[in-house]
């Protein structure tokens, strides 16, 4: 399935604006242009849907959320960012693993199961994706998610 990766990304947004403002967070996405990929819509969505909803959640008071565009030559960049608790270094390594959570009292009232990444991580990669983090601690989080471009023949 060939996908215009900002329109997917723009359909997401009514459903996160509304996450976002029963949490009070800001969020801001800045994401244009046309661009296409090749793969399957509904299991890209559900990466981007998992990493929105982590830097809400994870995000503190003021909490902000961004969401950007970039492309290459090659490759589109999906960067998702966040203001909140951020993840020690010595966790990150672990935090794609199934059920991995850190410190269970601080992700205690949002009440997820530690799949979600690793779910992300596995979507990504069928794609031939590669996913990174960088993150400090009550600093925030960025997750980058990049992806081959699809090239067209016509
Ligand atoms: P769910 O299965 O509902 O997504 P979860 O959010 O706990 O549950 P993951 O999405 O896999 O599980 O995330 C694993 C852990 O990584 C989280 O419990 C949290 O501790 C940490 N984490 C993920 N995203 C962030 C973020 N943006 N900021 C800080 N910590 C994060
Ligand atoms: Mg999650």
């Amino acid at each position: 399935e060939q996908i215009e990766v900002q329109r997917l990304l723009n359909d997401l947004l009514p459903i996160v604006e509304q996450h976002a403002e029963q949490r009070q967070v800001k969020l801001h996405a800045s994401v244009q242009g046309n661009t296409w990929i090749q793969g399957d819509s509904s299991r890209l969505k559900q990466v981007f849907m998992n990493l929105l909803t982590n830097a809400i959640n994870y995000s503190g008071d003021e909490g902000e959320v961004t969401l950007e565009f970039q492309e290459s030559e090659n490759h589109v960049t999906i960067k998702i960012s966040d203001n909140g608790v951020g993840i020690p270094e010595e966790e990150i390594s672990r935090i794609f693993e199934r059920f991995y959570r850190v410190d269970k009292a601080r992700s205690r009232n949002s009440g997820g199961t530690g799949l979600g990444l690793a779910i992300v991580k596995h979507i990504v990669e069928a794609h031939e994706g590669t996913i990174h983090v960088e993150s400090e601690v009550d600093v925030g989080t960025a997750f980058y998610v990049e992806l081959p471009k699809k090239f067209t023949e016509n």
